[in-house]
């Protein structure tokens, strides 16, 4: 029989590279998608046609119910989450409403409704936040610094209990960043792979970046949905960190990008001040050991694959005049104001 996936925060960068992931599969793909988000279906481009959407609004209970019984998925994929973690600080309750609530609300409606469907939660780095070892696993004490962080840890354990007391096939993915040409340009991979793209074109001239010498475990989204989808094919639930297991510094990202396009960063790359973050720390980094011999997982996307990908990616676009470009224009611009613009210009990428 056609297995269903349901899937929040479909219309995400995860939710694309994961619905694609499945389609190529023969799922029947469904994402849940709350009334005030309809729009952005269309940063799904094509695969829009073969997703099947559902107007639900993640915060109630009886809805969520309801398109549970309704569907009868055999895997569910919850991904909903605000997208950028310093904007959780903004509204902390929220975050906590839709990252938690909507784990809870789930696993209690497919508890309720006797279903033995395969939950995914999609957990991150930041619960481990002010990290006293490194690499971590998911057994490394977690200490979130930030109310993303602490709702995500939440959500976390939410699922473990239900888990345990329910004997649920539930687990949790404890992802590293994860990037692509999907990546909205507030992140700095982004950020750094459309102003080199924009540079290189002539469209801008310079690029102001926070602290080059912070560094993350930057691997590809693609590769990192697929260790969901294989956590949830194991023969037991387990949680898993998945993340590449390698560091690197912005100062390399700035470098790998300008690279691609054959300029030299430090002629046109400052450091601002003002970017710099208080909060922040340095020894996110994966040890993937446990995925690999359980799920067979391994990223099979370099880094400099991957920034290749972007930058390439902004390139097209840029000259195909889909996206604006970086630079002074995109600068004076409110964060809020670039993400909408590009959630309206990112097509099939
Ligand atoms: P995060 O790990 O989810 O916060 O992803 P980001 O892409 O926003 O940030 C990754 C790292 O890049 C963090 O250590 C940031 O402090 C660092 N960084 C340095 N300069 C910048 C910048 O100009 N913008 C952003 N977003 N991050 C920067």
């Amino acid at each position: 029989m056609r297995k269903t996936a349901l899937i929040t925060g479909v219309t995400g960068q995860d939710g694309y590279y994961l619905s694609r992931l499945l389609l190529g599969k023969g799922y029947r793909v469904v994402g849940l998608i709350p009334p005030a988000r309809k729009s952005s279906i269309a940063k799904l481009g094509q695969l829009a046609e073969q997703i099947e959407t559902y107007i639900v609004d993640l915060t109630n209970a009886d809805w969520l119910t309801e398109a549970v019984e309704q569907l009868q998925p055999t895997e569910i994929y919850n991904l909903a989450a605000p997208s950028f973690v310093p904007r959780s600080w903004e509204d902390p309750l929220g975050t906590l409403d839709l990252v938690t609530g909507t784990a809870t609300r789930l696993l209690k409606a497919t508890r309720q409704l006797g279903l033995s469907t395969r939950f995914y939660q999609a957990s991150s780095s930041e619960i481990f936040g002010d990290v006293q070892s490194a690499p971590q696993t998911d057994e490394t004490t977690f200490r979130p610094k930030n109310p993303y962080g602490a709702a995500k840890l939440h959500a976390h354990w939410t699922m473990v209990h239900h888990r345990d007391r329910y004997n649920l096939f539930a687990c949790s993915g404890i992802l590293y960043n994860h990037e692509s040409p999907r990546r909205p340009p507030q992140f700095v991979t982004r950020k750094i792979s459309l102003a080199a793209a924009s540079i290189k074109l002539g469209l801008s001239d310079q690029l102001s970046i926070g602290n080059l010498d912070a560094k993350r475990d930057w691997g590809y989204a693609g590769d990192h949905v697929e260790a969901m989808w294989r956590m949830l094919q194991a023969d037991t639930p387990e949680d898993y960190v998945i993340g590449t297991g390698v560091l690197h510094t912005v100062r390399d990202l700035v470098a790998t990008a300008f690279d691609c396009v054959g300029l030299d960063w430090q002629k046109y790359v400052a450091s601002d001040p003002s970017l710099i973050r208080e909060d922040e720390h340095f020894q996110l980094v994966a040890d993937p050991s446990k995925a690999n011999q359980n799920l067979g997982w391994q990223p099979q996307v370099s880094f400099e694959q991957l920034i290749s990908k972007m930058v390439n990616a902004d390139l097209e676009r840029l000259k195909a005049g889909d996206i604006k470009p970086s630079g002074a224009t995109l600068k004076a611009q409110t964060e809020a104001q670039t993400e909408a613009q590009t959630e309206a210009q990112i097509k099939n990428t």
